[in-house]
C-alpha cells in the first residue's frame, strides 16, 4: 500500500503557502527524509513537491533557480497520488529536496509512474552547487532511460548526512499525469516483478483471444470474428502503449511514435468495437439512423491517428470529446438493443459495464477513495480482460443462436417437404380413384349405350339392328353346322284402324303386350325375339325346323287370345296377329335376305288368306 500522507503536512503546506504569500518570501518545502521509505511500498512524494508552470517551455534550470522564478514554485497543486494538469502545452518544473540524516549512504529510486510523458528530465543539484542531469521521455529513445522500465525511473544516491534538491522538468503532448514515488530498490524490484507478471498475464490472454478468433475467422469466413480480432488486438495494443510496454519492447524511438501508438490503439479499438457492435446488433436493419452515425464514427476513428500526426495537441482535445461521444453513442445503441431484447446487447452492456467499472475503480484509486492493491492498481486491465472474454462469449452465443436457428429452419423445411410429398401422394391417389370411378362409369354407360342401341325403346325387346346382326351370325353358324334356321314374321292385323279408333297410346300398350308374350315364348338361349318395325315382330329360332316354330306361333296366338285385347274395328272383335314362317338349311347360293323374303311372302299369304293365321313357306 502507498503511504498516504496525513492531512497535517498538506495543511502545513497550505499554511506555509499563505505565509509565503503574506511575506512575499520564496516558499521552500521541508526536505523529505529519504530513510522513511517503507520496505514494501513507495513513498508518495506529492505532498512535498512544489510545482512551477513554464508556459513557453523555454526556461532553463539556471533560470528556474533564479530567485524570481524560484519564488513562483508552489506546493499543494498535487492530488493524492501526483499531479494531473490535463492536456497542456506548458512545461512544468517540480522541485523536491531529499535528506539523509543517517550515518550510512542510501540508494533510492524515483519513479514517475506514467508512461505517456513526452519529455522527462531530472536535474540533481549537489550541496556544492554542481548539477547532474538526465533527459529522457516518451519522445526520446528508450536507451536514454537511466533505468530500463516501462515508466521513468531514476536511481538516486544520498550520502550520509546530506541533502539534495531535485528538479524534474516534464512536458507532455497528451495527458499530463505525474505520479511521483520514492522506492527502496529492493521493494521496487519485488513490485516490478509482480507488475510485469500482471502485464504479461493480460497481454497473454489478449494474444490467446486474438489468435483463437483469428483461427475461427479463417475457418468460418465470418467478418465479425475479424472485427473482434481487430478490437481485441487494438485494445491490448492501446493498453500496452498506455503502460509503456510498446515503447519498451518494440523500441519505438521516433519522437511521435509512442504517442501515436496509443492513439492508434485507442482509435482502432473504438473503430473495431463499434464495427463489431454494428454487426452483432445488426444496426443496419434494426437502427438505420444510428447505424449511419456509428459508420461515420468508425471512419473517423480509423483516420484519427493520421489527423493526430499532423495536428498534434490541438487535435487531442477534440478527439477526447469524440472518444466520449463514441462511448455515449455506443451505450445508446446498446441500451436500445437491450430494449429490443437482442441477446448480443446484454453481452455488450455487461462488457461495457465491466470496463466502466475498471475505469471508475482506477479513478477512485487515483483519488484515494479506494486502497491500492493488485486489483485496484490494474483495474483497467482486469476490466478490459473481462470485456474481451465477455464479447468472445457473445460471439459464441451468436454462433449457437445461428446454429439453433439453422437446425429449426431445416426441421421446418423437412416438415414442409414431407407435407408436400404426403399431399402429392394423396392427390395422386384421389386422381387414380377418380379415374377408376370414371372408367367404371364409362364402361357402364358404354354397356348401357350398347344395350340401348340393340334394344327397342317401346317394347324393351331386341330391335331390327340386333336382329340383323344375330341373323347374320346364326346364318353362318347354321351353314357351318348344317342345322336349319327358322324365322317367323308376325304382323298385327288391322292395326291402323285400332290406332285410329283407340288412339296411339292404346296402340303402344297393345304392342308392349304382344312383345311380352313373345319374350315369354322364348325357351332356348339361342332364340331371339325382336321388333322388326312398326307393328311387325320377328322370331328367330336357330336349330329349330319350320314345324317347331309354327307350334310356337300357335302358342303365341292362343296367349294373345287369352289376353283378349278388344279391337272394335276387327271382324274378330279382338287383336290378332298373322304369322309367316320360313325355314331353310343355309347353303352357299342364298343369304339371310332369302330367309327374310320367304318369311315375308308367307306373312303376305297369311294376310291375304284372311289374317289371324300361320303360313309356313
Ligand atoms: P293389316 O291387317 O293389313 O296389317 O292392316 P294394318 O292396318 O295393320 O296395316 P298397316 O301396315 O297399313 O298399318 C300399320 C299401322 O301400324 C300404321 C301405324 O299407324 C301403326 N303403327 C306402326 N308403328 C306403330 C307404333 O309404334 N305404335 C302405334 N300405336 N302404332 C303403330
Ligand atoms: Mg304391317
Ligand atoms: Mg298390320
Amino acid at each position: 500500500m502507498h503511504q498516504r500522507p496525513s492531512s497535517l503536512p498538506a495543511l502545513w503546506c497550505w499554511l506555509a503557502w499563505l505565509l509565503a504569500l503574506a511575506c512575499a518570501l520564496p516558499a521552500r518545502a521541508a526536505p523529505v527524509d529519504a530513510r522513511t521509505v517503507a520496505s514494501q511500498a513507495p513513498l508518495v512524494l506529492a505532498p512535498w513537491v512544489e510545482a512551477l508552470e513554464d508556459r513557453g517551455g523555454q526556461l532553463t534550470l539556471a533560470e528556474v533557480r533564479e530567485p524570481a522564478q524560484a519564488a513562483r514554485f508552489s506546493a499543494g497543486l498535487a492530488g493524492s497520488d501526483g499531479f494531473n494538469f490535463g492536456i497542456t502545452p506548458s512545461a512544468w518544473w517540480f522541485r523536491l529536496t531529499l535528506a539523509n540524516p543517517g550515518d550510512a549512504p542510501i540508494d533510492r529510486l524515483l519513479e514517475v509512474a506514467y508512461a505517456r510523458l513526452s519529455h522527462v528530465a531530472l536535474y540533481t543539484v549537489d550541496a556544492d552547487g554542481s548539477v547532474h542531469s538526465v533527459a529522457t521521455g516518451g519522445a526520446t529513445p528508450f536507451a536514454s532511460r537511466p533505468y530500463a522500465h516501462r515508466y521513468f525511473v531514476f536511481p538516486l544516491q544520498l550520502q550520509a548526512h546530506s541533502e539534495r534538491t531535485y528538479y524534474l522538468r516534464v512536458q507532455s503532448l497528451t495527458a499530463f499525469i505525474v505520479p511521483l514515488h520514492l522506492w527502496e530498490p529492493g521493494a521496487f524490484h519485488t513490485h516490478e516483478r509482480s507488475d510485469y507478471i500482471v502485464q504479461a498475464w493480460y497481454l497473454g490472454m489478449a494474444t490467446a483471444m486474438v489468435l483463437f478468433n483469428l483461427l475461427i475467422f479463417t475457418w468460418m469466413r465470418d467478418r465479425i470474428y475479424l472485427f473482434y480480432v481487430c478490437f481485441a488486438f487494438a485494445t491490448a495494443f492501446a493498453v500496452a502503449a498506455q503502460n509503456g510496454l510498446v515503447k519498451e519492447f518494440l523500441r519505438l524511438d521516433a519522437p511521435l511514435a509512442s504517442d501515436l501508438a496509443s492513439t492508434f490503439g485507442y482509435s482502432l479499438a473504438i473503430a473495431a468495437g463499434l464495427q463489431f457492435m454494428r454487426h452483432m446488433l445488426d444496426t443496419a436493419h434494426t437502427l438505420a439512423r444510428w447505424d449511419r452515425a456509428l459508420g461515420a464514427l468508425v471512419v473517423f476513428f480509423v483516420a484519427s491517428p493520421l489527423v493526430f500526426l499532423f495536428t498534434g495537441q490541438t487535435f487531442i482535445q477534440t478527439a477526447a470529446v469524440l472518444y466520449l461521444g463514441a462511448v455515449v453513442v455506443g451505450v445508446a445503441v446498446g441500451l436500445q438493443g437491450v430494449w429490443r431484447r437482442q441477446r448480443a446487447a446484454y453481452f455488450f452492456m455487461t462488457a461495457f459495464l465491466l470496463l466502466a467499472l475498471g475505469a471508475i475503480t482506477n479513478a477512485a484509486r487515483a483519488m484515494g477513495l479506494l486502497p491500492t492493491n493488485g486489483l485496484t492498481a490494474n483495474a483497467m486491465q482486469v476490466g478490459s480482460a473481462l470485456e474481451m472474454v465477455l464479447l468472445a462469449f457473445a460471439l459464441a452465443d451468436r454462433f449457437n443462436q445461428m446454429r439453433r436457428e439453422r437446425s429449426a429452419m431445416q426441421k421446418k423445411l423437412l416438415a414442409t417437404q414431407n407435407e408436400l410429398i404426403e399431399s402429392l401422394r394423396q392427390s395422386e391417389q384421389q386422381l387414380e380413384q377418380r379415374v377408376q370411378e370414371r372408367t367404371i362409369a364409362l364402361q357402364v354407360a358404354n354397356r348401357q349405350l350398347a344395350a340401348l342401341s340393340m334394344t327397342d325403346g317401346l317394347t324393351g325387346i331386341a330391335n331390327r339392328r340386333h336382329l340383323d346382326e344375330v341373323l347374320l351370325s346364326e346364318w353362318q353358324r347354321a351353314r357351318r353346322s348344317g342345322q336349319p334356321l327358322t324365322l317367323a314374321l308376325l304382323d298385327v292385323d288391322w292395326f291402323k284402324p285400332f290406332n285410329d279408333r283407340l288412339g296411339h297410346l292404346a296402340g303402344d300398350e297393345c304392342l308392349r303386350g304382344i312383345a311380352r308374350i313373345l319374350a315369354r315364348s322364348v325357351h332356348r338361349t339361342t332364340d331371339l325375339v325382336a321388333r322388326y318395325g312398326g307393328e311387325e315382330f320377328a322370331f328367330l329360332a336357330p336349330g329349330t325346323d319350320g314345324a317347331g316354330v309354327v307350334e310356337i306361333g300357335h302358342k303365341i296366338q292362343s296367349e294373345l287370345h287369352a289376353l283378349g285385347i278388344t279391337h272394335p274395328e276387327s271382324p274378330l272383335g279382338e287383336v290378332t296377329v298373322s304369322i309367316g314362317v320360313a325355314s331353310l338349311l343355309p347353303g352357299s347360293n342364298d343369304s339371310p335376305e332369302t330367309l327374310l323374303r320367304r318369311a315375308d311372302e308367307a306373312l303376305y299369304r297369311a294376310k291375304t288368306e284372311g289374317r289371324n293365321r300361320i303360313v309356313l313357306a
